[in-house]
């Protein structure tokens, strides 16, 4: 069994907006409006936390336990971060613009975001061995992102955890998907380092 580390990052997305606020100030007898300019930050966090995801990663290596691989949840930490483009959804572009922050160093990176919009359930950039999800994203969704992450791409249908769309819970890995995983950057990676610590 080849042990892949991931540290969760869940993130509070802040979106700073300047506003104008007006104030009535006394002055004496008479009363005057005021106005001024205020910074107002709104805060969009995950609702996801280490039970649920703890829960999450037991799903996701029930399909994974095919090929030999678990996926282990080593940290977990609580982040906030400026919104890209001051968005409360996280889109492709935008979790771009974020993979660049989070580059594997000695675990992989899973980015936890309230609101996930873009052309798949999550999205993932294997070279930085970064991904993300969105609150409603199924565990399946999340398996299919460390899939990428293991050099898989899109292919089959329905029935295939790979496919481009949807897939039914627990949706298992193919002969060929699982040989691939087994053959890519992060699974060498990850089992070189295991088998030095071994010896
Ligand atoms: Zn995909």
């Amino acid at each position: 069994m080849v042990t892949i580390l991931v540290d969760a990052h869940l993130l509070t997305l802040t979106i700073s907006t300047p506003e104008i606020v007006q104030r009535t100030v006394r002055v004496g007898p008479a009363t005057r409006i005021q106005r001024e300019r205020v910074m107002r930050t709104r805060e969009i966090p995950t609702t996801r936390h280490a039970g649920s995801l703890m829960a999450s990663f037991t799903e996701v290596n029930k399909i994974f336990a095919a090929a030999d691989i678990e996926f282990k949840l080593r940290n977990w930490t609580k982040e906030p971060i400026e919104a890209p483009k001051g968005s409360e959804k996280l889109d492709d572009d935008g979790f771009l613009m974020l993979a660049n922050s989070f580059p594997m160093k000695t675990a992989v990176n899973l980015l936890l975001v309230h609101r996930f919009q873009g052309s798949e359930g999550g999205a993932s950039v294997e070279k930085l061995g970064v991904c993300a999800v969105g609150d409603d994203s199924s565990d399946n969704a999340i398996a299919h992102e460390f899939g990428h992450l293991l050099g898989l791409a899109h292919q089959g249908d329905i029935r295939d955890l790979m496919n481009k769309g949807l897939s039914a819970p627990g949706t298992p890995l193919t002969a060929r998907e699982i040989a691939d995983a087994r053959a890519s950057r992060l699974f060498k990676l990850f089992s070189s380092q295991q088998s030095q610590t071994a010896n």
